[in-house]
């Protein structure tokens, strides 16, 4: 070398702490109505660990770490989250779905191994809608697919699934040793986003009432305890292997078929259920065909109300028989849904 000590100068790195504080150097920002566990998948991802490691990062054990923390996040990780994200507590605290409303109907994340030819890995009960993920720059798994009562996608019209089209797996993405997005199948590399059947008009019907009336419970309009909307629904038993099951732990093929079922007017439903759940589950079944034409009722009625130059105008809604009609829709085991929504 001809170069002279002189001419080479060294510049000391500066301390990466003193640089970024505590944070980590990828920060990914919330989707809308994500759930917990799939904004961690993307956080982990986006700083080079793969998900299957991050359990470890957090402080959480377990192939279904970041399940746990969908239903309990502690304040340490949330704490920690924070600082490294420099995310608000509250945003991030909103994707968890501890203290919720509708635990009852959430389902049961059942993990095993992590070994894809074990049956318990393949029961893995997160559903999602191909179409949604295919439209996503960054495929992220939404809160309302957790729901039981959910059984297609109200944007798609297609059905949910909970299984790789390819190896029949259970969706796992808390399982991805590598770096990849979370529409590959975590055991067989298969692409999720094959498409999946459209969903059934009376089906989603009969699922879009069940959805409206939960959305009232979370909104404050129920009852609460046992007797509440979800405790309700998720108290019934249906048949599965031989074994009456909630609605909670059913796959989404059984989910599918049950709802086509009380659809038609067939009540699938154990003996062993409570007289009053199954009694809930037929009346809103019965109901589900007049919803529609309750919904489109009173839309044309508020619409028509604020169309400017409408020259037909109906007489104003009345507030207190819509209210009368929500909360006996709602809660009323002793009321008939049927007579509650008058078919317009
Ligand atoms: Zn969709
Ligand atoms: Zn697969």
């Amino acid at each position: 070398m001809n170069q002279s000590a002189s001419e080479i100068t060294v510049t000391p790195a500066r301390d990466y702490g003193n640089e970024m504080g505590q944070g980590w150097p990828g920060v990914v920002a919330l989707a809308p109505g994500e759930l917990l566990s799939s904004w961690l998948h993307r956080l982990a991802m986006a700083n080079g660990v793969p998900p299957q490691y991050f359990g470890q990062v957090l402080g959480v054990a377990g192939g279904d770490w970041s399940a746990k923390l969908d239903r309990d996040l502690p304040g340490r990780i949330l704490k920690l989250l924070v600082e490294r994200t420099r995310l608000p507590a509250e945003d991030i605290d909103g994707l968890a779905l501890h203290r919720d409303p509708l635990a009852r109907l959430r389902l049961r994340q059942i993990t095993g191994s992590g070994d894809a030819r074990t049956s318990t890995a393949r029961v893995n009960r997160l559903q999602y809608c191909p179409a949604c993920l295919k439209e996503d720059r960054a495929p992220f798994f939404r809160r309302g697919w957790s729901l039981a009562t959910r059984v297609s996608c109200f944007r798609h019209g297609c059905r949910l699934r909970d299984h790789c089209p390819a190896c029949g797996g259970g969706i796992a993405p808390a399982r991805q040793n590598r770096l990849l997005p979370q529409h590959f199948c975590v055991w067989c590399d298969a692409d999720l986003r094959h498409p999946t059947l459209p969903a059934e008009y009376d089906v989603q019907r009969l699922e879009r009432l069940i959805d409206d009336l939960l959305r009232m419970h979370v909104a404050g309009h129920g009852r609460h305890g046992k007797t509440s909307l979800p405790a309700m629904l998720g108290a019934a038993c249906f048949a599965f292997n031989g074994e009456p099951t909630s609605i909670s732990r059913l796959p989404h093929r059984v989910r599918y078929v049950l709802f086509r079922q009380l659809a038609d007017g067939m009540t699938p439903l154990q003996k062993r259920s409570v007289r009053p759940a199954i009694d809930l589950w037929t009346r809103i079944a019965l109901a589900a065909p007049k919803h529609s034409d309750l919904v489109a009722s009173l839309s044309a009625e508020i619409t028509s109300q604020i169309t400017p130059g409408s020259k037909t105008r109906s007489r104003l809604p009345d507030l207190a028989d819509l209210q009368q009609v929500i909360v006996r829709l709602h809660s009323n085991r002793r009321t008939s849904l049927a007579t509650a929504m008058p078919a317009n």
